[in-house]
C-alpha cells in the first residue's frame, strides 16, 4: 500500500527532470553541460599533484570575483554552512552583533549569531526598499558592536546592499565587517579589499553555474587577528585556521567534494573567457530586460527605491493573483521553474533567479510563458507585450542606454 501511495514519486524521481524542464529559480541554477560533463570526470587523490593543481587555479580563478587578494576557503557545505561558520570563527557568547535585515537572508544570518550564543541586533529596514547608511551609522555611534552583519544581494526581496557605504563606516573601526554574497559573487560586483569587507561568504549554486554543495570564504587581515585571537570559539570542522594551513598547501582540511571542485574549474573557467565585466554587464542587462518585460505585464518590481539586484527579479502579485499559483502554472504548463516566496511575503511575490548560465532567449522565453499564464489568470496582459518590451530594451541596451530606457518607460 505504502509503495502505491509512493509510486508516483518514484516514477518522477526516475525521471529526474522531464523534457523541457527550465530552472529557474534564485537557485540553484541551471548547470550547463560542459559543467556536468567535468562532474564525470575521475575522482584523483586529493592530497596529489592533479588536485593541488586544480585547487590552486580555482583559488586564483575565484579571487578577482571576490575582488581580493586574500586566500580564499573552500568548504563542502551550503552557503548556511559558510555563514555559520563566518561567526563560529569570531564570536564568543556575549559578543554584540549588529545584523541589518531587509529580507529573509538577514533574519536567517541574526538566528544564526543567536544560535551562537552572540548577542544578537538588528537594524531593520523596509523589505523591498533601500538600506540607510546613515541609521547604521547612528547604531555605530551609541553602541560597539563586535561584527556588523550584511546580505550583498537579498535574494528574498531583489534587492542590493550598498557595501561601499557600509565599509566605510567600518574601516576604521575594530568592528568586523561580514558579508553574505551567495546569491551576488559571479552575478553583481563584488570589490571586497577595496570596500573593506572582512569576511565574504557565497556558494557554488546561483551565479557560479555549479551543482549545490560547495562554498567559499575570504577573510581580511583584520578578521584574521580575530579569528586566531578567539581561542574560546567552538569550531572544528569550520575552523578557518585549519581551512587556511590546508589551503597554503593547496589542500582542504578534510576530504573535499572532489567532483564539484572540478565542475567549479569550469565553470570559472568559462567566466574568465567570456570576460568577468561582460559577464557582470550580462546579468544586469538580462535582469532589467525581464523587469522591462514584467513592468509592461503590468507587475510591479518589488525592489523600489532600492539597487535593483542584477542576479534576483521579484515581481509583486496583483492582489488578485496569489504568487504560489503562478509558480504552480508555470511548472504544469511550461516545466518552468520559479520561485514563489516561504517568508512573510508568501503568495504576494514571484521570483526568478537571473544568474548564471542565461541568455536573452531565457528571459525572453520566461516572458512569454508568464504572459500565458497571468493571462489564464483573468489579467489584462495584451499578447506579446512583455516579450516586445523587453526585446526593446535589449535593443537599446547594446548601446549602453539599457537603464535609461527602463527609467523612461517607469
Ligand atoms: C541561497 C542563499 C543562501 C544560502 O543558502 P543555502 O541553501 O544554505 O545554500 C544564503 N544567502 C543568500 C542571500 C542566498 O540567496
Amino acid at each position: 500500500m505504502v509503495m502505491e501511495a509512493n509510486k508516483s514519486v518514484f516514477d518522477r524521481a526516475a525521471t529526474l527532470a522531464p523534457l523541457g524542464y527550465r530552472l529557474r529559480l534564485p537557485g540553484p541554477t541551471d548547470v550547463p553541460e560542459q559543467i556536468r560533463e567535468a562532474l564525470a570526470r575521475p575522482i584523483t587523490n586529493h592530497r596529489g599533484p592533479e588536485f593541488r593543481a586544480l585547487l590552486a587555479q580555482v583559488e586564483s580563478r575565484l579571487q578577482p570575483l571576490f575582488g581580493t587578494a586574500n586566500r580564499v576557503l573552500i568548504y563542502s557545505c551550503s552557503g548556511t554552512g559558510m555563514m555559520e561558520a563566518s561567526l563560529a570563527n569570531i564570536v564568543v557568547p556575549g559578543d554584540r552583533v549588529l545584523v541589518i535585515v531587509h529580507g529573509q537572508f538577514g533574519e536567517r544570518y541574526a538566528s544564526i549569531g543567536k544560535a551562537l550564543g552572540a548577542h544578537v541586533e538588528t537594524i531593520e529596514f523596509p523589505w523591498g526598499e533601500g538600506i540607510d547608511p546613515a541609521a547604521i551609522e547612528d547604531r555605530l555611534h551609541s553602541t560597539h558592536y563586535h561584527a556588523v552583519v550584511a546580505i550583498h544581494n537579498e535574494s528574498s526581496t531583489g534587492c542590493v546592499a550598498d557595501l561601499a557605504a557600509i565599509g566605510r563606516l567600518l574601516r576604521d573601526r575594530s568592528t568586523l565587517f561580514l558579508v553574505d554574497s551567495v546569491s551576488g559573487l559571479g552575478g553583481i560586483e563584488m570589490c571586497q579589499d577595496e570596500w573593506g569587507v572582512d569576511i565574504v561568504v557565497s556558494a557554488s549554486q546561483k551565479a557560479l553555474m555549479c551543482p549545490p554543495g560547495l562554498a567559499f570564504a575570504s577573510i581580511s587581515a583584520k578578521a584574521w587577528a580575530v579569528v586566531n585571537r578567539e581561542t574560546s570559539a567552538p569550531r572544528f570542522y569550520f575552523d578557518f585556521r585549519r581551512a587556511l594551513s590546508a589551503i597554503e598547501g593547496y589542500e582542504t582540511a578534510f576530504t573535499p567534494a572532489v567532483s564539484l571542485v572540478a565542475a567549479l574549474g569550469e565553470a570559472l573557467g568559462m567566466i574568465h573567457s567570456e570576460g568577468l565585466p561582460a559577464v557582470l554587464q550580462r546579468h544586469q542587462r538580462l535582469s532589467f530586460a525581464l523587469r522591462a518585460g514584467g513592468l509592461a505585464l503590468g507587475l510591479q518590481d518589488f525592489s523600489r527605491g532600492a539597487i535593483k539586484s542584477n542576479t534576483v527579479v521579484v515581481f509583486e502579485m496583483p492582489e488578485t493573483v496569489k504568487g504560489g499559483d503562478v509558480v504552480r502554472a508555470m511548472y504544469e504548463r511550461y516545466s518552468t521553474v520559479i520561485a514563489g516566496a516561504r517568508n512573510r511575503l508568501a503568495g504576494r511575490v514571484i521570483r526568478f533567479g537571473t544568474m548564471g548560465y542565461l541568455t536573452e532567449s531565457t528571459i525572453l522565453t520566461d516572458l512569454f510563458y508568464l504572459e500565458n499564464v497571468l493571462r489564464e489568470f483573468g489579467l489584462p496582459v495584451q499578447a506579446g507585450s512583455g516579450v516586445a518590451a523587453a526585446t526593446a530594451y535589449l535593443s537599446s541596451s547594446t548601446t549602453g542606454s539599457g537603464a535609461a530606457h527602463l527609467a523612461r518607460v517607469q
